[in-house]
């Protein structure tokens, strides 16, 4: 798989941001700025529980209740998305539209893939254009069975 990465991400998702909680009216408090710089940095899915080690390991003090209302924020703008891979804990990912991709997950061992296909992105513009309606995102899995579990 490609890895797309936007050199200037960083500085525009902090803007958007910043607009937003400013639009509504929420505290823009360095701990969530660094909870979104931390999230940033990192290509994988995350749950709460790994943010807040993260954090820690950097001698962040910040609790789990302001990561929580952080991504909560960051959700409601668009920043961060999240996934509900099967049975586990919800997972979350950053989602500034470099990074675009759709999810692969194993019924087996509970492996989660990831896959970039323009086609989909096309299909969201199609269907949009056509139906005269403004897509925001659009959720799309693949359950089965990976690769190494078939072999197993
Ligand atoms: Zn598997
Ligand atoms: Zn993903």
């Amino acid at each position: 798989m490609e890895d797309i990465s936007c050199s200037d991400t960083q500085d525009t998702v902090k803007e958007i941001f910043a607009n937003y909680m400013k639009q509504k009216g929420h505290r823009k408090t360095p701990e969530r700025f660094a909870i979104l710089a931390e999230i940033y940095e990192h290509n994988e899915h995350f749950d709460v529980e790994t943010l807040f080690v993260f954090m820690k390991n950097k001698n962040y003090q910040v609790s789990r209740a302001t990561i929580y209302n952080t991504v909560d924020l960051l959700l409601g703008c668009g920043l961060v998305v999240k996934h509900q891979f099967g049975k586990n804990i919800a997972q979350y990912e950053k989602a500034f539209e470099c990074s675009q991709h759709d999810h692969l997950i194993c019924q087996s061992c509970g492996r989660v893939a990831e896959f970039c296909d323009p086609r989909v992105q096309q299909i969201q513009t199609t269907v949009g254009e056509l139906m005269e309606f403004k897509i925001n995102y659009h959720s799309l899995y693949f359950y089965g069975i990976c690769k190494k579990c078939q072999d197993s």
